[in-house]
């Protein structure tokens, strides 16, 4: 039996947009099987007659990487359904770690606010804490 492989992998697949390791695998599998070769075939198919899908918008526009402000309004959620679901499936199911990264990143530069308020709380029990258990240090 040949591997399982989402739609959206697939797809993935003929952008030529997932990990190498995943790109292999697929294609083993497509050697090997007439009824993947199919349903990769028809996949193709129903993404030209729609128009609408992340690959389709991926294709057309020649979009890979969402820009930092992109990310940066995705996670707000302020970004159009659209981009918003090609931000996803680049980031899951193609993997881009260079975008992961950059939206971790993000993610923590909007926090930096609110954990600077927490660690300076943590700090202050932390040390109430530290004196009451060391005795030792005297001052
Ligand atoms: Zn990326």
């Amino acid at each position: 039996m040949p591997a399982h492989f989402t739609d959206a992998e697939l797809l993935a697949y003929l952008d030529e947009g997932l990990p190498v390791e995943r790109m292999t695998a697929i294609e083993t599998a497509l050697r090997s099987s007439d009824e993947l070769r199919t349903r990769t075939a028809e996949l193709r198919d129903q993404r030209e007659s729609q128009g609408h899908t992340v690959g389709e918008i991926w294709r057309r526009e020649r979009l890979s990487c969402p820009t930092r402000h992109q990310l940066g309004s995705y996670l707000l959620g302020a970004l159009e359904a659209n981009l918003a679901q090609y931000i996803v499936f680049h980031l899951e199911t193609v993997g881009c770690r260079y975008c992961a990264a950059n939206l971790d990143d993000l993610r923590q530069a909007g926090q930096s606010n609110a954990a600077e308020t927490t660690k300076r709380r943590q700090k202050f029990f932390q040390s109430s804490a530290g004196h009451v258990s060391k005795p030792r240090r005297g001052s």
